[in-house]
């Protein structure tokens, strides 16, 4: 019940993740990453990189010397591609199973990247491999899915024989302009 509590515990916030790609970026592109790089790659002050630093080294995800590179230890390698990973796993199961937008799905996988579990990214990648595989029975699931539209006519506000519930979908799709205006398309 208390579940959401625990969410302040989480070892990183968005923006330390973010951190931690544009220094494993900086890495591959240049093989160094030093305070200048990191802000101009996050469009950003040098000042708001120096303190994000320290945070990170704080947690141990980061080593840095004072005017030198910025290293990723371990973890805080492990953690940039794990993060990486899970928005490219949520963007294309978003984009090529549920056909959603490109802009919404890459709005999406970019705000939950840090949060999502390593145990939902995998099993969202092993579905979208299954439904994008030439399996018979993939090729004729997406195919009745795409075919099959989402209708659940005939119900009271608070008994939708689809959704088992009150309806779900009634509170969903009223607010689906939003999410549109939200990221400009
Ligand atoms: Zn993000
Ligand atoms: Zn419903």
């Amino acid at each position: 019940m208390d579940l959401w509590k625990r969410f302040g515990e989480k070892e990183v916030s968005h923006s330390m993740a973010h951190y931690l790609q544009a220094v494993a970026s900086l890495k591959t592109e240049k093989g160094h990453a030093r305070v200048g790089d990191i802000a101009t790659h996050l469009g950003v002050s040098k000042s708001g990189v120096t303190s994000m630093l320290r945070s990170l080294q704080t947690r141990g995800l980061i080593s840095h010397e004072k005017y030198g590179c910025v290293e990723l230890t371990v973890s805080g390698q492990r953690l940039a591609e794990r993060t990486e990973s899970s928005r490219l796993v949520i963007t294309r199961f978003l984009t090529e199973i549920l056909g959603v937008s490109e802009a919404i799905a890459s709005e999406d996988a970019c705000m939950i990247e840090h949060l999502v579990s390593p145990e939902v990214s995998v099993e969202l990648l092993r579905l979208t491999s299954f439904l994008r595989s030439e399996h018979p029975a993939a090729r004729a699931l997406l195919q009745a899915y795409r075919a099959t539209p989402h209708e659940c006519t005939d119900h009271s506000p608070d008994a939708c024989a689809v959704c088992q519930t009150s309806c779900l979908r009634d509170s969903l799709v009223r607010d689906i302009g939003d999410s549109a205006e939200r990221t400009g398309v």
